[in-house]
């Protein structure tokens, strides 16, 4: 089955807003094996972490933001491996999961300084557990694929918290054809991987609509639109009482239809929704705002 990977998002500073920009990269089906070997003495249930991302000039910025990344790889215990759902590997057709050796790092953007396209992100990858994963995930179709890497939602947020690169990560794809109930569904799929030490990771943003962006503006704790403050605010009401009904169902939220005007960026946040567990509380780890109206919101469950 081919898995037709879609570039969708630009992010600040590119010319343009390209959304719904196809590379035409066509996945080649590598295995629909499903490995059952052991995949690492890690045994500890690891916690569920979303990451609001921004810009990918937070990769080499030193901010509140960024400070803080470096702090909570301080504090998370160690994973065997790490499972990222990214904004920016879209797919349709199917959902895709890396299985290679040697992710390469994948520099999908631009108009940015060439500094942010020299860094590299040699984490191995974990091709037992991804194969795994391909079985874990019940949300058919799954496919397993070498056709992809570690794009910037993945390797700008895991530059700060894990620096050393030296933790296998793995990307699963967004099946963009889907709804969000099913996104959701794959995170309940995806939490039996915690009890492989796999730290399961969605990197979007709660809030992001590159086309009303206010560049320039300093970072802060408050949006400087109202309709962003409310969809960020709405979210944190809900997840305070995990109402995930309603995150699920986040387009009665109010600002939804700007805040959420495509889901891309939305969709990673249920990932990790679905793996935590409906009685984890949601602790936020960052919240604030980027050039105006990016939530930068970053939880943790479990
Ligand atoms: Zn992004």
């Amino acid at each position: 089955m081919p898995l037709t990977t879609t570039l969708a998002t630009t992010e600040l500073g590119r010319r343009g807003f390209l959304m719904g920009t196809a590379v035409g990269a066509t996945a080649v089906l590598a295995s629909l094996a499903c490995s059952v070997q052991a995949a690492g003495a890690a045994t500890r249930r690891m916690p569920v972490i979303f990451i609001g991302h921004g810009s990918p000039m937070n990769a080499i910025t030193d901010n509140a933001f960024t400070r803080r990344l470096a702090a909570w790889g301080k504090e998370l215990p160690r994973p065997s491996a790490i499972l990222s759902v990214s904004a920016h590997w879209l797919s349709r057709g199917a959902t895709g999961v890396g299985i290679q050796e040697r992710p390469k790092t994948i520099h999908d953007f631009g108009g940015f300084p060439q500094a942010l396209f020299d860094i590299e992100y040699p984490a191995p990858g974990h091709p037992t557990l991804a194969r795994e994963t391909v079985g874990v995930v019940k949300q058919a179709p799954v496919i397993a694929t070498d056709q992809w890497g570690l794009d910037h939602g993945t390797w700008t947020v895991l530059k700060h918290l894990y620096p050393k690169a030296d933790i296998p990560v793995f990307q699963l794809s967004i099946d963009y054809d889907k709804p969000a109930a099913f996104h959701y569904a794959v995170g309940r799929d995806l939490a039996a991987l915690r009890d492989r030490g796999v730290l399961v990771m969605g990197s979007g943003n709660v809030v992001h609509n590159l086309r009303a962006t206010d560049r320039g503006t300093p970072d802060g704790p408050s949006a400087s639109r109202p309709w962003a403050q409310s969809f960020d605010d709405a979210v944190k009401s809900a997840l305070a009482g995990r109402d995930d009904r309603a995150l699920v169902d986040y387009a009665k939220l109010e600002g939804a239809s700007i805040a959420v005007a495509t889901p891309d960026h939305y969709f990673p946040f249920l990932y990790a929704l679905g793996a935590a567990g409906s009685s984890e509380r949601a602790k936020t780890v960052y919240e604030g705002f980027q050039s105006g109206t990016l939530s930068m919101r970053c939880l943790q469950f479990g």
